[in-house]
């Protein structure tokens, strides 16, 4: 904890784990610090990052919040979560780490190391996920050191993530909440929540998105990836198969082209072992990735969300 604080401090990197994916950390308002990161990804440097506070009184710190949103409410029910807020800047403190947009993505996340780190070192720490930019997120500390080896000075093991996913992305800055990235929290959720909600994470050609990370290639293993149902799923000897344990159930592929992610039951389950899977796939000495598609409820929009991404790569 000293050491991970001591470096933040001295305008360092480490990569911490969180409840979703590894972060890529550092002090979310030096900007030397923050040009690391983006230098350490190879991240495109109009591509915002989300700041993390440990607490949710430290948002007036860094944000405007607008009179309809109930920030100790709000707080009380999704944080410490897998739920990214943008609201306005409040002051130029955080410039650099919001790529100078007006608005600032923040987040408490679950974890309690993470945000013992911050109170440790009185930071508010910018992470984005601790991957090469384009490539799959790592939810294990040792998908981060085949990601960072030689390039960061520490990496802190937590295991592996336990959502797996990257967190929801919504804008409360107007009336009518948007969400920007679908992620750990549902929409089922964010709806009970909010009531009306616009999903605006579908880009169209036409316009800029509002999360400008939406345009960028993302979360792209090298192999080509397909995405496919499970019933017209057809065995190739140069493919590898991502599957449900339902769907290997029934189509009985040869287990050395396949690999299990979890049950259709708990898409929870395929969220956590999703990108973990992909990286092993990746490993394999195969010509191509065949994952099947899942249904969209709950967490299975997010992760629908990245495969799609994945597979455009
Ligand atoms: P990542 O850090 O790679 O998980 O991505 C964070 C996502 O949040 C990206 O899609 C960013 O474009 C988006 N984001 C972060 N900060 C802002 C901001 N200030 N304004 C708009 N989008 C943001
Ligand atoms: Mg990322």
């Amino acid at each position: 904890m000293s050491l991970a604080s001591d470096l933040l401090l001295a305008g360092e990197l480490v990569a911490l784990p969180t409840e979703t994916v590894y972060g890529l950390a550092a002090d979310a308002t030096n900007p030397q610090a923050i040009k690391k990161i983006y230098q350490a990804k190879g991240r495109p440097s109009d591509n915002p990052l989300i700041v993390h506070i440990p607490h949710y009184s430290m948002v007036e710190q860094f944000a405007l919040i607008p009179n309809h949103l109930d920030i100790s409410h709000f707080a009380s029910t999704f944080w410490p979560g897998p739920l990214t807020i943008l609201l306005p800047k409040k002051n130029h403190s955080l410039d650099s780490a919001c790529a100078g947009l007006q608005k600032v993505a923040l987040r408490v996340p679950d974890s309690q190391f993470f945000c013992q780190v911050m109170l440790h070192s009185g930071l508010a720490l910018a992470a984005p996920s601790a991957n090469l930019s384009g490539s799959m997120s790592p939810t294990s500390a040792n998908h981060v050191l085949s990601d960072m080896d030689g390039k960061i000075p520490l990496i802190v093991n937590g295991g592996e993530c336990r959502v797996g996913l990257e967190s929801t992305v919504i804008d409360v800055s107007s009336q009518t909440a948007r969400i920007l990235r679908p992620g750990g929290i549902g929409l089922d959720k964010l709806k009970e929540y909010f009531g009306d909600i616009v999903c605006a994470f579908e880009v169209s050609k036409n316009h800029a998105p509002e999360s400008p990370g939406q345009k960028y290639r993302h979360y792209a293993p090298s192999l080509p990836l397909k995405i496919c149902s499970s019933e017209h799923m057809v065995l190739s000897p140069d493919t590898v198969y991502l599957l449900t344990a339902e769907a290997q159930e029934q189509l009985q592929f040869p287990k050395d082209q396949v690999i299990l992610m979890g049950t259709l039951n708990n898409l929870s389950s395929v969220a956590s072992s999703l990108f973990a899977s992909l990286r092993l796939a990746d490993s394999m000495k195969f010509k191509q990735i065949v994952c099947e598609s899942l249904p969209t409820e709950g967490i299975g929009l997010a992760i629908m969300n990245r495969l799609s991404r994945a597979s455009k790569g």
